[in-house]
């Protein structure tokens, strides 16, 4: 991954070139640009007459997001039980530590109880021991929420969503109704198996797709209708395998047929599992020899990274729509003034290597942090303000280590841990892997930078070990024996198991699945809902840009594309003259 020399990007000279990342296993040769420089002499925070900013960064940006992300667990969930109450759960945390015991859970309403107060765990600071160390000891006895929801209805089994109804292993939505399977989806209906999915309905198979209706395996396209597998399709509707296309019908390999004969060709491979999968092969080879934007963005301005929308001088930024003036933000909604984040939503601002916030502002170095402010080193804290090293506090000020102290004291405490934590070289470094609750493969960094068990132990991160339960079923089925047709499947297929084709997991199909299936006219899948999901995630090339050059014009261009890549990758003047 690090073999080839990478550009970061930016008009912005580079204020030092050269820089070596200090994990060992890295060492890639990254850049700090004039831009990230300003950024971290403007965000800071005062103690007194003592200012406080941030230092230069000692790790590549991809390590830098690596460790982050390693905190974040969307898709891994497990039954245990509630600490307080011993009453069984759904939660992303597992009941075995990986950094053993003690591993506090609760459930929603048990957390939230206004009668809790967690400033009870408050300790003094112990300047002869190292910071890490001592908020690792708080950060593992105050307990947890199960799983990062809010105000959904029947969704167990869904993480980092709000208001959503009737769902099931879908993570990172809001106001969806009967999707299962996916992430990133908004206002979404009747869904199953989609990613990066907004405002659409009835779809499946579907990858980055807004504003649709009734599609299948359709990727990077806006208001289509009954679509199947095409590429960039842009108001189109009852077309097949196409890609490009704007404002077109019955086309069916970028060509157009009659109403007839595209419904004859149509109806021939839907619900029979073996034409619907050669069908998927051809979308997929479609996608070798078509013409590729160089990214995914839309509506901006001095913008590069990919899937960006709406946007102004956000640099190296990946899934962010309505931002302005940041660098290196991966998912972030109205994001202004933010550097190296992850997860941001309503509104951040001025934060600075923080993940997972809600209306935060000027924040560093902290994690899952919501509508609160300068707050430092904090874990869970809700409408805070001005604390140090805290975790799971609501609506205080001047706490560290979750202990209550003056304005006064705070303001001469706080610089002093800093200074210690300056010469421990602790300082300015995100909470390490170490402390994560989750092996490297149950999060989110595994989704953007894949690792082998032996490369997560020599880099520092936890293994999951996966224990595939044994299904309780009536019956357990390979894979390949399913009937073709979804004609054929009986009801009593949501008692079965099935066995992945690739993975040889069993899997289960949901009652409501199969409804959908027969609704749609779509073959039982033969992969393992996490191979999916895969599989679906590979169609987004990793967050790395490359300056490489427009396979047309032979202008400069920033990509998502590493020039050794098959596919042609066009600047965006020249993709737009080639769409039709
Ligand atoms: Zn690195
Ligand atoms: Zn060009």
């Amino acid at each position: 991954m690090h073999g080839s020399l990478r550009l970061r990007s930016g008009q912005a000279t580079p204020l030092t070139t050269g820089q070596t990342c200090r994990n060992p296993w890295c060492k890639a040769v990254f850049e700090i640009h004039a831009d990230e420089e300003a950024f971290l002499q403007k965000i800071g925070w005062k103690f007194g007459s003592t200012e406080v900013h941030p230092p230069l960064p000692v790790f590549c940006p991809e390590c830098r997001l690596k460790i982050r992300t390693c905190h974040r667990n969307e898709r891994n969930f497990y039954r245990r039980k509630a600490n307080l109450t011993g009453k069984e759960m759904v939660s992303i945390y597992h009941e075995d530590p990986l950094w053993g015991p003690p591993d506090m859970v609760y459930m929603h309403d048990e957390w939230n109880d206004d009668q809790q107060d967690f400033i009870e765990h408050g300790r003094p600071y112990d300047f002869s021991r190292s910071f890490f160390v001592q908020f690792g000891e708080l950060h593992k006895a105050v307990p947890r929420l199960g799983s990062m929801v809010i105000g959904n209805e029947n969704c167990d089994y869904t993480a980092g969503t709000g208001y959503c109804r009737n769902c099931y292993l879908i993570n990172s939505s809001e106001y969806c109704e009967d999707c299962y399977y996916g992430k990133l989806m908004q206002s979404c209906k009747d869904s199953v198996d989609c990613s990066y999915l907004y405002n659409s309905e009835l779809c499946y198979d579907c990858f980055s797709v807004f504003k649709s209706y009734n599609c299948v395996s359709v990727a990077f396209s806006s208001n289509c209708r009954d679509c199947f597998y095409s590429w960039n399709l842009s108001g189109c509707s009852n077309c097949c395998l196409c890609s490009n296309l704007r404002q077109k019908q019955y086309h069916f390999l970028n060509e157009p047929l009659t109403k007839e004969e595209y419904e004859r060709r149509v109806q021939e491979f839907r619900g029979s599992y073996i034409k619907m999968e050669e069908m998927r092969r051809k979308w997929e080879e479609l996608n070798k020899t078509m013409i590729h934007r160089y990214a995914n963005i839309v509506n901006s301005e001095n913008c590069t990274g990919d899937f960006i929308e709406n946007s102004k001088n956000c640099l190296d930024c990946y899934d962010v729509n309505e931002s302005q003036d940041c660098r290196y933000v991966a998912v972030g909604v109205q994001v202004k003034d933010n550097y190296d984040c992850s997860n941001m939503y309503i509104k951040p601002e001025l934060c600075y290597d923080t993940l997972g916030t809600i209306e935060a502002y000027n924040c560093a170095y902290s994690l899952f942090v919501f509508h609160s402010q300068n707050l430092l080193y904090c874990e869970y804290c809700f409408n805070c303000k001005d604390c140090f090293g805290c975790v799971g506090l609501r609506r205080k000020q001047y706490c560290i280590f979750n202990q209550q102290h003056t304005k006064e004291e705070y303001e001469k405490l706080v610089p002093q841990i800093i200074e210690q934590m300056k010469e421990s070289g602790e300082w300015g470094l995100y909470f390490p892997p170490s402390l994560s609750p989750f092996g490297y493969n149950e999060s989110l960094a595994h989704e953007y930078y894949p690792l082998t068990e032996k490369e997560t132990h020599v880099q520092g991160y936890y293994w999951r070990k996966i224990e595939e339960k044994k299904p309780v079923v009536s019956k357990t089925i390979p894979a390949a024996r399913l009937p073709d047709s979804i004609d054929d499947i009986p009801d009593d297929v949501v008692d079965w198991a099935i066995v992945c084709e690739k993975t040889k997991r069993p899997f289960r199909i949901l009652k409501q699945e199969i409804d959908f299936y027969r609704r749609q006219k779509l073959p039982i899948p033969h992969l393992h809902p996490d191979e999916r999901y895969d599989r679906r995630l590979a169609l987004r090339n990793p967050c790395t840009l490359f300056t490489r050059t427009c396979m047309k014009c032979g202008k400069p261009i920033e990509t998502t594309y590493p020039p050794e890549r098959p596919e042609i990758v066009y600047c965006d003047a020249c993709y737009l003259s080639e769409v039709y």
